[in-house]
């Protein structure tokens, strides 16, 4: 067995372990596999062993690998988890079955259009910058609850959850805590948080899916 796939293990038994600990449901909790910079002969691997739902950060470099392995694996899911510029939203709306990364009213009004037009429905999340950083995507917290009122009610869009990528240098725990407040005062149901460093930390908090690159197909 590879050491991708090993790894891929044990990353799945961990899930279920951070679980267990924290009193969810069994199989409550998505993995995201992550393989951005990764090549087909790399995530083919992870495929066979069972994983069906996938994530890349950029529509170009997912558009040279997905539609192959897409076509040999037809369940798989592809979340879009990096910045959508509205310029491709109509290669994204092709390729993707989920965007995590809805943050701004232009990208749902591009998002709604281009959905209707392909007659393509996909599940969407909105990302909210819960550290407020300037050079990081996303919604401002304080605008979170809003957006989803108005991607609803404006733009005719479902959104599924939130997603959100914690400050690199700080304790993740209250970034997670209040993604799951803004979920509840949105109602929706889906928390996207959790990457390789602390995605055990997020199953705690509530994650519905976590979103792990590096423990699974090493560093990049
Ligand atoms: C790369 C990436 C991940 C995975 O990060 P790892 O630390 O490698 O697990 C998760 N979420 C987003 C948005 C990413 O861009």
């Amino acid at each position: 067995m590879s050491d991708t796939v090993q790894q891929f293990f044990a990353v799945r038994a961990k899930i279920a372990a951070a679980g267990r600990e924290a009193g969810r449901e069994a199989g409550v909790v998505t993995l995201v596999a992550v393989s951005k910079t990764f090549e087909a002969a790399d995530i083919q691997p992870v495929i066979e062993a069972g994983q069906r739902v996938f994530g890349e950060n950029r529509v170009q470099e997912a558009q040279g690998k997905w539609p192959a392995l897409k076509q040999a694996f037809p369940d798989i899911e592809l979340h879009l988890i990096g910045p959508l510029q509205s310029n491709k939203a109509k290669e994204a709306v092709a390729l993707f079955d989920v965007i995590e990364t809805v943050d701004r009213e232009k990208i749902a009004a591009e998002l709604a259009r281009e959905m209707a037009r392909q007659g393509r429905t996909l599940k969407l999340y909105v990302q909210v910058n819960t550290g407020s950083e300037p050079q990081k995507a996303g919604i401002e917290p304080r605008e979170a609850v809003a957006f989803v009122g108005r991607c609803r009610d404006v733009h005719g869009l479902a959104i599924e959850g939130l997603m959100c990528i914690p400050p690199a240098d700080e304790n993740p725990g209250p970034h997670f805590a209040l993604l799951e407040k803004l979920a509840r005062e949105a109602g929706v149901e889906k928390l996207s948080m959790g990457m390789s460093g602390d995605y055990e930390t997020a199953i705690a908090f509530g994650a519905t899916s976590v979103r792990v690159g590096s423990a699974i197909f090493g560093s990049r």
